[in-house]
């Protein structure tokens, strides 16, 4: 006999656990689709989105999951032996140049690490010596999924306008919009990529583009061209089925107004990223005090590039799949796995709707888990916890 009754608790990096209010409005009917209520809220949604990824570019839909914005981003902006530099970064940048190259697009890896950032350092010098500028496009990801790395996309700039390089700069929001600060217009951003299901907290079945003019002007040379995910026949459409390739994601859209609602409810993006910022110290004050030398670990070494929307946790001597395996049978708990090649490691996922009981239920229930499990630990990362989300309550 288990303990595991009750809700079943979810914190694995997406997709995140979905407001109830979220899943209530996916319950609406059908409705009619040329006009009427569902198209007031997709236009409603439209003048929203910019504000989310904070830029006056346009905003795109596709129905589909990251991978379908990915392809938006591509299939709009670059033509076939076009170069592309992707900014190695744990896992998830090299998926989406991997697909340029099956469109027919030659990518550079510009080396990364499992540990670190992208040095900025080193995409400046790169580009500087790109003198023919061949470079078309430079891919990166704000939060690497898998490392639990935050990348500084400000400096990245940077170092782009230091070395003077026209090339476009693509940024993979997937897992951080919405959790993280970003700025797409003041980092120089010319297209932002994201999708419905983690820090949106709608889910899977959504992808997002933010494209600014540099952008947009890219198209008429692009010849990667596709009708479903084209920003073209978007910016042109004069029936609202056209704003989708074809029949809109009804229910989707329901739940992304929903989403938005609950955003300005909550204070705007800024708030909602401040709660972010201070959950996330609370795991990482959980993970800190847990630490041992045989024992817990950040995957990330750097305090500063470490993500508030995921956290990775290598995990020594103490076998991760086990410890994953014992939550989730005898407590209810599913914790992330972990992936790319980390060795023994599993990840917490803290974005969306996400409060202090339900994080300090998750960071409890690891730390029972440890006990259960005779693990090596520091100290107890609930106590470490706790304190920690204190320090924010108004009493
Ligand atoms: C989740 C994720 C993806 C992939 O998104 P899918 O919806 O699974 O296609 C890509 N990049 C990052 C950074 C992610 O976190």
């Amino acid at each position: 006999m288990s303990l595991n009754h009750g809700i079943p608790s979810l914190a694995i990096p997406g997709p995140s656990v979905m407001p109830p209010r979220v899943l209530a409005a996916m319950s609406n009917q059908m409705p009619n689709i040329y006009e009427g209520g569902l198209v007031d809220i997709s236009n409603d949604i439209l003048s929203r989105l910019p504000g989310i990824a904070r830029t006056s570019g346009h905003p795109f839909m596709v129905i589909s999951n990251g991978h379908g914005a990915w392809l938006m981003a591509i299939a709009n902006t670059l033509s076939r032996g076009d170069k592309i530099l992707v900014l190695e970064s744990g896992r998830f940048a090299i998926g989406w140049g991997e697909m340029g190259v099956v469109s027919g697009l030659e990518m550079e890896i510009l080396p990364g690490t499992m540990t670190d950032p992208i040095d900025p350092a080193a995409l400046e010098a790169r580009l500087a010596a790109d003198t023919d500028h061949e470079i078309q496009a430079i891919l990166c990801v704000q939060t690497d999924t898998a490392t639990s790395v935050r990348n500084d996309i400000g400096a990245l700039r940077a170092a782009i306008d230091s070395a003077g390089h026209p090339a476009l700069f693509m940024v993979d929001c997937i897992a951080s919009m919405g959790c993280e600060p970003f700025e797409m217009d003041e980092w120089g951003v010319d297209v932002t990529v994201a999708a419905s299901q983690k820090g949106m907290m709608v889910p899977p079945g959504l992808g997002f583009c933010w494209a600014n003019d540099k952008a947009l002007a890219r198209y008429e040379h692009a010849d990667l061209h596709n009708t479903y995910v084209d920003w073209q026949a978007r910016l042109d459409a004069d029936a609202h089925y056209e704003l989708y390739a074809g029949t809109p994601p009804i229910s989707h859209l329901y739940a992304l107004k929903e989403a938005l609602d609950i955003i300005d409810e909550e204070g705007g993006i800024e708030a909602v990223w401040d709660r972010h910022t201070k959950l996330a110290g609370a795991v990482r004050a959980a993970v800190e005090a847990w630490a041992t030398p045989d024992g817990f670990s950040f995957n990330i070494t750097d305090p500063a590039a470490r993500s508030n929307a995921v956290t990775t946790i290598l995990t020594g001597s103490i076998d991760a799949d086990h410890l994953r395996d014992v939550c989730e049978r005898e407590t209810g708990l599913t914790l992330g796995l972990g992936i790319g090649g980390l060795g023994n490691a599993f990840r917490i996922g803290h974005m969306g709707h996400l409060n202090p009981p339900a994080l300090l239920g998750t960071l409890a229930t690891v730390e029972a888990a440890l006990v259960a499990m005779g693990a090596p630990m520091g100290g107890s990362g609930v106590a470490a916890a706790a304190a920690e989300i204190a320090k924010h309550l108004t009493v």
